[in-house]
């Protein structure tokens, strides 16, 4: 039996072979609509089962990475090299469009007029930067049963922490809990690895449907933009981030893929980080072997807040609908848009297109119409997967760079 790697990347080759010969069938064809029918099924059930460990994963992680780091003292030196790090790529992201947009001048030659219709029966959501602030801050802090119930992630992290952090503060007192914490993380490990073995089947059902569903003549018409999306996603995913992990650890590239490409395949199909999280912690703990307690805290964290992929794209994606319209951005508003994507980024969930509900933010920063969303929706889901895998792979790297960062200062 091959590996479960292995399994995992003939499913996806094949899910997109599949995906074209459905897609070239006729849409009343009983075999497409069958097909269609039995990926849909199979690809949910596979991201329920990992929805389903995602918040108690996410809760028990932290609780028990906080816990463990804080008794060894390394909290401090994790958090401040955990920030540094999403900072330092976050930027990076952003100058790879900066440059990209800039020598390619995505939307040139396509004008606003030709998406009239679609604009026009979309209404885009409103949402200032402050009212963005306002929710963020607010959600932070909820009820951590409320928050559980609604998938909070956010929240659930900041309940984690201060349980964690607690854990430690009260000392032999609190034995038996975190010893409890840690089998109970010990335990959904191993529900993991059994979700995992459906992975290869979910993952072709989540490409197959992926690929027949496009729409090939929108495809055409936005062809330069969705290359230079996946252009310069790639390079950030190909070249800068593996480029750091070689600077800080001297890992080379193919060692990273080698561990971490289940769960990069896993994000690309699926478009969420945050269901890929379970698969995330497991190759980061695993193959690359990141202590549990750094993944479980840099990898939630990075699931939610460090999403270098959606920065860039909401970055690139502004620029086009400034070219569309026809308004030239002076170089104080391109700085605008890129402080604005990395923020919006840094807030839209691990979910199937979220950047697009915090573009609107972007776009409105310095004035561009909401409505062109409508625009770019059609050829989201499509995009969404390279930015999604990137982002994983971004959280991945950052917890084998801070066990570096971690150790070295430790050592020192
Ligand atoms: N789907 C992305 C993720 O889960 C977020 C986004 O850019 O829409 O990381």
């Amino acid at each position: 039996m091959p590996s479960l790697n292995r399994q995992i990347l003939v499913a996806a080759c094949l899910g997109v072979l599949i995906g074209w010969w459905v897609g070239a069938l006729p849409t009343d064809a009983a075999s497409r609509e069958a097909v269609l029918y039995a990926s849909t099924l199979a690809g949910s059930v596979f991201i329920g089962l990992l929805k389903m460990v995602l918040i108690p994963l996410i809760f028990t992680s932290i609780v028990v990475g906080v816990s463990n780091l804080q008794a060894h003292h390394q909290v401090h030196r994790v958090w401040v090299s955990t920030l540094v790090y999403f900072v330092i790529t976050l930027s990076l992201a952003m100058l790879v469009a900066l440059i990209a947009t800039h020598i390619f001048k995505p939307g040139a030659g396509l004008s606003l007029t030709m998406f009239a219709e679609a604009m026009e029966s979309f209404e885009a959501r409103q949402l200032t930067l402050s009212e963005f602030f306002l929710h963020f801050f607010a959600n932070l802090f909820q009820n951590p049963f409320a928050a559980f119930a609604n998938g909070s992630i956010l929240a659930v992290v900041v309940f984690a922490l201060f349980v964690g952090i607690a854990l430690v503060a009260g000392g032999e007192r609190y034995r038996h809990i975190s010893q409890l914490f840690q089998e109970f993380m010990d335990l959904l490990l191993l529900i993991i690895g059994w979700i995992m073995r459906l992975a290869p089947l979910g993952i072709m059902a989540l490409l197959i449907k992926l690929v027949a569903e496009q729409d090939a003549s929108l495809l055409v018409t936005m062809l330069g933009f969705i290359v230079l999306v996946f252009g310069t996603t790639l390079f950030h995913g190909v070249v800068v981030l593996p480029g750091i992990l070689f600077l800080v650890t001297g890992k080379t590239p193919l060692w990273f893929w080698r561990g971490a490409r289940e769960a990069i395949i896993t994000a690309f199909a699926t478009s969420s980080s945050a269901a890929t999280l379970p698969i995330s912690m497991r190759c980061a703990e695993q193959n690359l072997q990141v202590r549990q307690g750094i993944a479980g805290f840099v990898l939630p964290l990075g699931a939610t807040m460090n999403m270098d992929g959606t920065a860039l794209y909401e970055a690139a994606a502004a620029l086009f609908v400034a070219n569309l319209v026809g308004i030239e951005l002076s170089f104080a508003q391109q700085m605008v848009v890129f402080m604005t994507a990395m923020i919006a980024s840094t807030g839209a969930p691990g979910i199937p297109s979220a950047g697009m509900v915090t573009m609107v933010m972007v776009l409105q920063s310095v004035g561009l119409p909401a409505e062109a969303i409508a625009i770019l929706l059609p050829i989201d889901r499509l995009l969404d997967t390279i930015r999604t895998a990137v982002n994983v792979e971004g959280d991945i790297v950052g917890s084998v760079v801070v066990q570096k960062l971690a150790d070295r200062s430790r050592d020192r």
